[in-house]
């Protein structure tokens, strides 16, 4: 199959446009024409990774974190990053990355934490803002039924826990084609009115072009009259970090060691405990510190998250226990994920764990 195949199978999971600002997620080496015949799946690609990809004979590298993460000025191999990038062109050996853009979904790397630890009512910490828009479209009547159908088949319409969501309204659309028109109704070089429904959806940002192929390909006027709206509404699907809770509350310390053992972290740096009991908890793979004033506010008696600074522990203010697991160790299970995006789509595609350790942390005891 085709490396584009793969891509597509990809960001149609974990969309680029979901990605941050600092990102780089996406193709960073490769010919999306090449031909694919494995993939090797990864936290961090280092250069025994390559290696390790000639010899299964994959040939795309699929990452977690991307290895073109600061920009590279040059490809001198003194670099570790540009001696990564330099030895897969060598052996022309595709990477491919989704970092933040597979953290902001549901379903992505902080919900296979909270499946880990069997959390339920997931929900995102802090929502995306302006990650919606609205969509107004003028349909004759006749054909309101398939341009709505089109629009929901193309991922426009849902609210929570609700798809096929749009509001209709009836009124009537005026129109004048000049000589080099064809209208579908009326005649040229005369003023017609055309009973009309205005249908009014939501979608994802990140869906805008295929929404717009959808309309333009079922609705019958030559010029068809749309308008889209960027929306202040939060985007309650996608965003930073997730919130779950257990099904009965936990002791703080037996709570501490669930965590240490589902994610095999070595250790585990905490704030002080509460002597309360945990039940919501909030989470984030990689590094989270920025989102603690939000699990606070979320009401969260555990936030759950990697790289956290001396400085950031006193933020817990005796409001929710801190607990840094590790960076590796909180997005670890994204491989699993990855596995399973390509598997679902892919079946006679062969795909390999690397065994490779990348987790550049140890520790001493
Ligand atoms: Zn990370």
């Amino acid at each position: 199959m085709k490396l584009s195949e793969l891509v597509a199978a990809l960001e149609a999971y974990a969309p680029p446009g979901y990605q941050e600002s600092y990102d780089n997620s996406g193709l960073l080496v490769g010919d999306d024409r090449m031909e694919i015949h494995g993939a090797l799946l990864c936290i961090d690609i280092l250069s025994d990774t390559i290696d390790e990809a000639v010899n299964l004979g994959a040939d795309v590298i699929v990452s977690h974190h991307p290895v073109i993460f600061d920009p590279l000025r040059n490809l001198n191999e003194n670099n570790p990053a540009a001696r990564v990038v330099s030895k897969a062109i060598r052996n022309n050996i595709a990477l491919y990355s989704a970092h933040t853009n597979i953290d902001n979904i549901i379903g992505g790397v902080n919900s296979m934490l909270c499946l880990k630890l069997n959390l339920n009512r997931i929900r995102i910490l802090s929502p995306l803002s302006h990650g919606l828009k609205k969509l107004v479209v003028f349909v004759p009547v006749s054909h309101a039924d398939p341009v709505r159908q089109a629009l929901f088949d193309a991922g426009a319409g849902k609210i929570g826990s609700y798809d096929q969501c749009s509001y209709n309204s009836e009124g009537f659309g005026t129109f004048r084609g000049s000589e080099n028109s064809d209208p579908y109704v009326g005649e040229k070089g005369k003023i017609h009115h055309e009973k009309e429904i205005r249908i009014e959806t939501v979608f994802p940002a990140t869906l805008q072009s295929g929404i717009i192929k959808a309309i333009l390909e079922v609705h019958p006027y030559e010029e068809v009259a749309y308008d889209i709206y960027s929306l202040e509404n939060e985007y309650p699907l996608a965003g930073s970090g997730m919130t779950g809770e257990l099904e009965s509350p936990a002791d703080e310390k037996e709570f501490l060691r669930l965590i240490r053992d589902s994610f095999n972290s070595k250790v585990i740096r905490h704030s002080a405990l509460l002597n309360r009991p945990i039940k919501k908890v909030a989470l984030c793979g990689g590094s989270g510190a920025f989102l603690i004033p939000e699990a606070i506010g979320a009401g969260a008696d555990i936030f759950i998250t990697s790289d956290l600074k001396y400085h950031d522990f006193f933020k817990a203010s005796d409001k929710i226990v801190l607990a840094d697991i590790g960076h590796y160790e909180s997005e670890q299970y994204t491989i699993e994920l990855f596995y399973k995006i390509l598997t679902k789509k892919f079946h006679n595609f062969a795909i390999h764990f690397s065994k490779v350790i990348t987790n550049p942390i140890n520790y001493y005891f």
